[in-house]
């Protein structure tokens, strides 16, 4: 049987009996894929540190009738100052579920992907407000997998002119007219709905090159809490974790 080669990123790594691991890779070939790593957590194995989660490189498997068996990891980055880094782990250890929570098998996850390492690089970047990556982040993995808030036309009549609210229940941008008529609507600055328009169309190696207000900034969270609360099905338990530790983000 041929191996197969495939590039990707481990999302997260469990333990298997004594000695084994099971690992969630996101790869450009296969989508999100899990495999079987035999005797990795072994202190001598090849696949030791291969097999961590945020480990980025080639990873070559045995496809079996249900499963995927590991045989060598080639990482090109471990990303290994998130290992030092407590609060950047944490919201590494989030990008990842949001990353696993999207993924399926055969899907194509070739942009998911480059949005995770983008993300991830941008996040040990001293320089980036990490609580600003985050909903970038955020928004940008919604529109890969067409689940964003649309901020580019009204959600009720199609205006594109004159954005100034943002509804849950409408999934999007209100104008000042339709404002008015919705009842969960809230009322946005028009350089909010201008930030998450240049990030829902800007590609992912430019996204992470800009900064706004305090301001805009909170209203940006505001957006991605109520719109994550609406339409994703899931309560991130890394996401607790996170908002445990920096609290007001
Ligand atoms: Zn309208």
């Amino acid at each position: 049987m041929e191996p197969l080669k495939v590039t990707g990123m481990v999302l997260a790594a469990s333990p298997i009996g004594e000695h084994d691991k099971r690992v969630v890779l996101l790869t450009l070939e296969r989508g999100k894929i899990a495999a079987f790593a035999r005797a990795a957590r072994r202190q001598n194995s090849p696949l030791l540190a291969g097999t961590e989660a945020f480990a980025f490189g080639e990873f070559t498997l045995y496809e079996g009738r249900n499963s995927y068996t590991l045989i060598r990891a080639e990482i090109s980055n471990y990303f290994r100052e998130l290992a030092q880094d407590v609060e950047g782990a944490c919201y590494g250890f989030y990008f990842l579920e949001v990353a696993d929570y999207y993924g399926k098998e055969g899907t194509d996850e070739r942009e998911m992907l480059r949005l995770l390492y983008q993300t991830l690089r941008a996040l040990m970047h001293p320089g980036l407000p990490r609580p600003l990556i985050r909903r970038v982040y955020e928004l940008k993995a919604m529109a890969v997998h067409g689940e964003n808030p649309n901020m580019l036309s009204c959600t009720r009549c199609g205006s594109r002119e004159e954005l100034r609210g943002y509804s849950a229940r409408q999934g999007g941008a209100l104008c000042s007219r339709c404002m008015a008529g919705e009842r969960d609507a809230v009322e946005l600055l028009p350089s909010t709905v201008y930030a998450m328009q240049y990030i829902l169309c800007t590609d992912v190696r430019s996204l992470y090159t800009f900064r706004v207000s305090d301001e805009v900034q909170r209203e940006l969270g505001m957006v991605m809490d109520r719109h994550r609360e609406r339409y994703m099905e899931k309560r991130f338990r890394t996401l607790d974790i996170l908002q445990a530790m920096t609290e007001n983000v």
